[in-house]
């Protein structure tokens, strides 16, 4: 079997290295730009994606670039304690959830791809210009503006925005909480995350990842990951966030460069799989970056369809698996997700609280946070007995 792989990104090259571990070796991913260079800030792998390269034999290597996470928490826009969860090894999973940089996390699969498959299996400076291809199966991962997802729906326009928009970037900084928390502040308009992606250096300090995010008037470029932009613009709307266990002003002051990325995802198809063409990752499914689920859900569409094609069932029983749950995840992420504890913490305590239990009860946030973990399929006990996708 043939097959020919639009994008080399993190979909893209999980794509190839979950054939190839499943015993297809004639792949070859087509990559637009004239070189894969680690870029994009810090993403999260959940405990499902973890497990999936785990199964191909990247756990050495991802434990060399992520750091564990031990705790999500939430807070009100005082800082005020909403929500806190233990993650990955600390929740109970056999895998750990990691903070890793984009970019580190590409370069490693690359690194996978070549030394597995060969040089000549990555072609950078090859755009896919459409749904046609001479392989037996063109896999679309060519992200949020795929230009395969264009040729199969002309008509879809450019990827629509709800008016929000986040700026990311990276700060060095003292550590907070456990050392190893993704914390995320707000009142569901204005909402400030930070999590670390490195270990302490020397004199104790971590690369802290954030992302500000709030309405604004305009967006340009959307689906643009690598727009910089000057701080200066929104920094004054977070200058009154300096909680006693995190600067958020003083974070944002002492960044790097500053990246803006509207909030935007796609509406969810009716169908993937066009004979031998089928999508997968952001070209399938993108959808705003809540509860860390882009690259993860990218990951677990590249293993169910290594597996389909593997077992004969072709790339239609991978679309029957996998459309289903990523359209729940990209509609539910379009109501916050889990999040939307900060919402509810504003309409009922605008002036904040002194006791949480009172503005939303303890089974009421466990539900919350649990429907979530369901629905986008990193539910523990559910994880961790299903079965392998290894063939
Ligand atoms: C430069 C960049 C930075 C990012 N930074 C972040 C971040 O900081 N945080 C975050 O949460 N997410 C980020 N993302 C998005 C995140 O990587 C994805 O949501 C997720 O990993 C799913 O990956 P994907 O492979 O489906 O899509 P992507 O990661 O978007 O990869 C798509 C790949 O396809 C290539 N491509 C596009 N068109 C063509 C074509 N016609 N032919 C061949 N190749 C093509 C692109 O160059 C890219 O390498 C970033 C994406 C990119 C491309």
């Amino acid at each position: 079997m043939r097959v020919t792989i639009a994008g080399g990104g993190i979909g893209g090259l999980a794509t190839a290295l979950s054939l190839h571990a499943a015993g297809i070796t004639d792949v070859v991913v087509h990559e637009a730009v004239p070189s894969i260079r680690p870029l994009g800030v810090g993403i999260n792998l959940l405990p499902h994606a973890v497990r999936e390269l785990t199964e191909i034999g990247l756990a050495g290597p991802l434990a060399g670039i992520g750091v564990p996470t031990a705790e999500l928490a939430y807070f009100n826009a005082f800082g005020q304690e909403i929500w806190a969860e233990p993650r990955g090894l600390d929740a109970g999973y056999h895998w750990p959830q990691y903070s890793v940089p984009r970019g580190a996390l590409q370069m490693l699969l690359l690194e996978a791809v070549v030394d597995r498959l060969g040089a000549g299996a990555v072609r950078t400076s090859s755009p896919v210009r459409g749904a046609g291809h001479d392989g037996d199966l063109l896999i679309a991962a060519d992200g949020i503006r795929s230009t395969v997802r264009a040729a199969l729906y002309p008509d879809e326009g450019p990827p629509p925005w709800n008016g929000l928009v986040l700026w990311r970037g990276t700060t060095r900084g003292r550590p907070f909480r456990t050392g190893r928390s993704m914390i995320m502040a707000g009142d569901g308009e204005q909402k400030f995350v930070a999590y670390p992606i490195s270990a302490p250096d020397r004199n104790g300090d971590v690369l802290i990842n954030w992302i500000a995010e709030r309405p604004a008037e305009e967006a340009a470029s959307r689906g643009d990951w690598n727009r910089r932009v000057d701080p200066a613009t929104f920094l004054p709307h977070f200058a009154d966030w300096r909680f006693d266990w995190l600067d958020v002003p003083g974070v944002i002051e002492a960044a790097g460069e500053v990246f803006e990325y509207p909030m935007v995802d796609r509406d969810p198809l009716p169908r993937w799989t066009f004979g031998d063409v089928t999508l997968l990752g952001d070209a399938a499914h993108a959808m705003y970056p809540i509860g860390s689920n882009g690259a993860s859900q990218a990951i677990l569409d590249a293993r169910v369809l290594a597996h389909a094609l593997a077992t004969g069932r072709g790339a239609e029983a991978y679309e029957a698996e996998r459309r289903p749950p990523t359209t729940a995840i990209a509609l539910a992420n379009r109501k916050m997700g889990p999040e939307v504890v900060m919402r509810l913490a504003r309409e009922r305590a605008p002036e904040g609280f002194t006791d949480v239990d009172a503005v939303i009860p303890l089974a009421e946030r466990t539900e919350i946070a649990a429907a979530y973990k369901k629905t986008a399929g990193f539910d523990p006990a559910l994880l961790n007995e299903r079965a392998s996708w290894s063939v």
